[in-house]
């Protein structure tokens, strides 16, 4: 036949290990997206990277729309050139088409600068596209550990609860209320030893007759300062 106490510490065990199972399903969501979040900064950069494609490619269309103006400009100078009856008008016409040619020519220059950063965009891109791969394959990994260890947990948290049930039923009413009352109030130990004429919960030293009483078996002393049950170990 175990004493109370002894039956107390296994359930206070028990409880220890229940709380620490049920903190840790509180903090589970917040884990599960700081694991995610770990992929937040490599799809912005990957973001961006496209959005820098994009913004090329703009002003590439826009390139090659002031081309195409200048190219209809020319052609229509050249039907005027080709209605002109002297030799004077004919060579003004000439020199227009040549000047708006030579815009032509640099337009091309910038667009081929440009084509140059777009493809330099693109190997960025593609780089921040393999780099958002392996972080993800390292989530991934890293969620299905997560995921285990949440169903897990789960689990002995039940098998913990019906453990716990068996053997509060087997325990004397009146010393679980109190135990149940104290160690909700405290949230670590109801249940300390003394040592030394020293509570285990609260380190006070106690007056030698609260010590006393303590050595006791199943004696039911509480700590005067801080009210958790007292036991002793011989
Ligand atoms: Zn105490």
């Amino acid at each position: 036949m175990s004493t109370n106490v002894e039956k107390l510490l296994v359930i206070q065990d028990r409880d220890r290990k229940i709380g620490r199972l049920a903190r840790e399903i509180n903090d589970l969501p917040k884990r599960r997206k700081m694991i995610e979040s770990q992929l937040d900064a490599h799809k912005k950069a990957l973001e961006e990277a496209e959005d820098a494609i994009r913004k090329k490619g703009l002003e590439q269309k826009e390139l090659e729309a002031l081309i195409e103006q200048r190219k209809e400009r020319i052609q229509k100078l050249r039907q005027q050139q080709f209605e002109v009856k002297n030799n004077d008008d004919y060579r003004a016409f000439e020199h227009q088409i040549e000047s708006i040619n030579k815009e032509i020519l640099e337009i091309e220059e910038r667009e081929l600068v440009l084509m140059e950063a777009v493809e330099a965009a693109k190997a960025v891109r593609d780089e921040k596209i393999e780099a958002l791969k392996s972080e993800e394959k390292i989530v991934n990994e890293e969620l299905a550990r997560f995921k285990e260890r949440a169903a897990n947990v789960e689990k002995e948290l039940i098998e913990l609860e019906t453990k716990r049930r068996a053997l509060a039923d087997d325990m004397d009413p009146e010393w679980l209320a109190r135990y149940d009352r104290i160690f909700k109030h405290h949230g670590d130990f109801a249940l300390v030893t003394v040592e030394h004429s020293t509570c285990g919960g609260c380190h006070m030293k106690l007056p030698p007759q609260l010590a006393h009483d303590a050595r006791k078996l199943d004696s039911m002393t509480t700590c005067m300062y801080c009210g958790r049950l007292l036991y002793f170990i011989p």
